[in-house]
């Protein structure tokens, strides 16, 4: 059995613990859980004294930076939505549109920012690393604003568009050329009526170790493809020793923090959830701030009175 399925049979399984019959301490944990607290002062207690902090962040962050996630309405690149991009089978049949769509990715990019969301995080982790404290940042998102912002210990659980893997040898490299290529120079417009450049499979970006010469494709897991376990593994470890955690920019219905928020919380570890609105999982955390979350998470990750060094 892979890393994934247990992970995932184990989460499904504590996820729905608060329908299970009363005898255990897991069902004590959940009717604790049942009324989530927005007090800003009640979340800054544990806060202080929290030593382990797993972050998990989701699209919403990055939404609030002008990253578009072409899902749902409107959501187009061309005539496509991202699942019918990214995908293998998309690779195989079209790599230059796939790789086009990419490189229009990794272009934007470059005018978009970290929001006060970003830098919070980045900051906090800094700050209490002086004091023995740390921070992890668990995020699905692959445009690496966490990075901008100065994050260090960050799992990119679905990869990062600045990083290539050769699809003949493996290898896995940082790439922030712009453009990748020369082939894909002015290429990847939206616009729904740009014909494909159909770029030769020869020009499109090639691996640079000695003597391969394969195609790359972005280093992102696509639809279809399973998480990298190393990093899960790696997650499970963080989220094994944290003692708070925050879910920003994602429901907690929803992936990637569906797979780990639940096993945190069936641990009797303290969740707070930062995003736009309640859900039906919400009821199992400890705490949820409502609204955009660069405007919720600042004060909630500033310097604490308690704190002896900033
Ligand atoms: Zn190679």
């Amino acid at each position: 059995m892979s890393l994934f399925q247990f992970t995932s049979r184990r989460l499904v399984s504590q996820a729905y613990c608060g329908l299970k019959p009363p005898s255990s301490k897991k069902q004590k944990i959940c009717l604790e859980m049942a009324r989530p607290n927005s007090n800003m002062a009640d979340f800054r207690e544990v806060f202080a004294k929290a030593k382990h902090i797993a972050i998990i962040t989701g699209a919403g962050v990055s939404a609030e930076s002008g990253v578009p996630t072409f899902r749902g309405t409107g959501g187009y690149w061309r005539k496509w939505q991202a699942q019918e991009l990214a995908t293998p089978e998309a690779f195989a049949r079209n790599s230059s549109r796939v790789w086009e769509f990419y490189h229009y990715r990794r272009e934007l990019m470059l005018s978009k920012q970290p929001n006060p969301a970003h830098i919070a995080i980045a900051e906090c982790e800094a700050r209490l690393s002086k004091q023995g404290r740390s921070v992890v940042v668990i995020t699905q998102n692959i445009d690496e604003l966490h990075r901008k912002a100065g994050t260090k210990h960050l799992l990119e659980i679905h990869g990062s568009l600045f990083k290539t893997r050769c699809t003949s040898c493996g290898n896995v490299a940082e790439n922030y050329k712009s453009p990748i290529c020369p082939a894909l120079a002015g290429k990847g417009a939206p616009d729904p009526e740009i014909e494909d450049a159909k770029i030769p499979v020869e020009n499109l970006p090639r691996c640079e170790e000695q003597g391969c010469n394969g195609l790359l494709r972005p280093h992102v897991v696509w639809f279809g493809e399973t998480l990298n376990s190393d990093i899960l593994t790696e997650v499970e470890n963080e989220l094994e020793i944290c003692d708070l955690c925050l879910v920003v920019g994602t429901s907690s219905v929803v992936y990637p923090a569906a797979m780990f928020a639940p096993q945190v919380s069936a641990r009797g570890v303290p969740v707070a959830e930062f995003n736009m609105q309640a859900t039906p999982a919400t009821n199992r955390f400890r705490f949820h701030f409502p609204g955009p979350c660069g405007t919720t998470l600042p004060p909630a990750l500033a310097r604490h009175k308690t704190e002896l060094i900033s």
